[in-house]
């Protein structure tokens, strides 16, 4: 088996796991509930049960160094090992220097001592919340712990149960627009910054030196276990955008091509989405994966109006999409005082988790052919928004109208066309008519099959029922999450 890695297929992004495409469905566990195993430990099997198929998982710095240079992995051995129990791979969140762009994560020793590892001052020579991106003492103490990480992994994960790791949360800086200390301002005349970028020259030297700081890391951890790494993106406003009000230097999309330009190792840049809106979401997802960059939505809302359930659909339909995964699962955000997917007490499940179960389990049910066909002209997305009913696609031979009947009004779902006369239905809460093209009569459905894929192969788990063959043609309906294949009767003279 070869070790994750991605690759370019006609111009599309792919995930590749154990030799297969791989799309990430995951769920998030809050900020801090994998400091315990009595917190973190029950919520694998909801995970599981929920459809998803990888665990996000923080480890955090002040976890593995809590002493100067030793570095313990007991809590990391008890994410494999839950992960490995409950068939769920693992994108591993590493909380180093920045975790929203603060310093919460560092071990004491890092966080205390100021005169050593240097936070970034402001205009003023005032200390701020976020560690100086350019100082090389805090990236050394980063880089040691993280590539220890890397080494254990290489040592005890050989079947490749973390198949991502994410350097930094939403890292930049707070309360500035860059560090004013004097290395940086150094960097700041020899840069010629103020003469290249002129207003944004500020935000310009922090997305340097945090995607040189990154890039750096990325290097030494993929030097030891080659395994994809990317960095999370605290996403800026779309007007009013002040650096610093957001982490300045974090890969804010008016900044994305800077950044990447700095990249040599780090795969790519995420976002974290909680927007109300989809109009605003579909921005984000295409800001994000434009020139063939990989879109991962590495945190979305989890909470009941959140629409994670749908915005996967919208999501995994965009040509280089390799995953989605909801923050978190154990506690609800932005709706704060709302319910979780999981309770962390009971476990009792929110009404959201349900909805999400039922778009996971359907696209998990289908993911190789999912990757093959994402992005192309046979490859059809629909997700019913407020007062609609229904809405029509067209296929090669085939004008196919799609109504809904989701008993929660979200019907989602995606359409593939594998050859004019098979179609693959993946969701839930819909029918399909298959009408001929300019003509006033259906397609005869010669076989409906429920089942699901084990990557290319199609396994029938039951037929649907059929009772007549009507010369209209009955539609073909999935209430119930889940694949349907559907062979349509298409003779030469049809
Ligand atoms: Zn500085």
């Amino acid at each position: 088996m070869s070790t994750p890695h991605l690759e370019v297929v006609n111009e599309r992004v792919r995930l590749i796991v154990d030799d297969k495409p791989f799309l990430i469905l995951g769920v998030q566990w809050d900020c801090d509930s994998c400091f315990s195993k009595e917190e973190m430990n029950p919520l694998f099997p909801e995970a599981r049960r929920m459809g998803a198929n990888v665990a996000a998982l923080p480890l955090y710095w002040r976890e593995v160094e809590s002493n100067v240079g030793t570095y313990d992995f007991t809590m990391l051995e008890e994410r494999l090992k839950q992960a490995r129990e409950h068939d769920l791979r693992i994108v591993l969140l590493w909380f180093g220097t920045w975790k929203n762009a603060c310093s919460f994560y560092a071990p004491d020793h890092v966080r205390d001592d100021h005169a050593t590892f240097r936070y970034a001052r402001d205009r003023d020579g005032n200390e701020l919340v976020s560690f100086c991106p350019t100082s090389e003492v805090t990236w050394q103490a980063d880089r040691d712990a993280l590539v220890g990480v890397t080494r254990y992994l290489r040592d005890h994960d050989k079947q490749n149960t973390v198949i991502l790791i994410q350097i930094e949360n939403e890292s930049g800086i707070l309360g500035s627009s860059r560090c004013f200390c004097e290395n940086c301002n150094r960097l700041f005349r020899e840069g010629n910054y103020a003469e290249q970028f002129g207003p944004e020259a500020d935000e310009a030297l922090s997305v340097v030196s945090f995607a040189t700081y990154i890039d750096r890391i990325a290097s030494d951890v993929k030097a030891v276990k080659n395994i994809p790494c990317y960095t999370n993106v605290w996403p800026s406003q779309q007007v009013d955008r002040i650096p610093g009000t957001y982490p300045s230097g974090g890969g804010a999309s008016q900044m994305l091509d800077l950044y990447y330009e700095q990249l040599n190792h780090l795969d790519f840049l995420a976002p974290d989405v909680y927007t109300d809106g989809v109009t605003d979401f579909g921005r984000v997802c295409s800001q994000y994966s434009v020139a063939g960059r990989p879109l991962y939505i590495a945190e979305h809302s989890s909470s009941k109006h959140g629409r994670a359930e749908r915005n996967v659909f919208y999501a995994l339909a965009s040509p280089n999409a390799i995953g989605f995964d909801p923050w978190a699962i154990d506690s609800p955000y932005p709706d704060m005082y709302s319910e979780p997917l999981v309770d962390p007490i009971g476990h009792e499940w929110g009404r959201q988790a349900y909805w999400l179960r039922d778009s996971y389990v359907a696209i998990g049910r289908a993911i190789s052919p999912i990757v093959m066909y994402q992005g192309t002209k046979s490859f059809f997305c629909f997700v019913q928004e407020p007062g609609e009913k229904g809405t029509s696609i067209s296929g090669a031979l085939t004008t196919l109208r799609i109504a809904y009947h989701d008993r929660d009004g979200m019907a989602r779902g995606f359409i593939i066309e594998t050859n004019p006369a098979e179609y693959l239905l993946i969701g839930s809460g819909f029918s399909v008519r298959f009408r001929k093209k300019g003509k006033d009569s259906a397609y005869p459905v010669k076989r409906a099959d429920f089942g699901r894929f084990d990557g290319d192969e199609f396994h029938v788990l039951h037929q649907m029922r059929r009772e007549r063959l009507e010369g209209e043609g009955l539609p073909v309906t999935l209430m119930e999450p889940g694949v349907i294949r559907v062979t349509l009767e298409i003779s030469p003279d049809s």
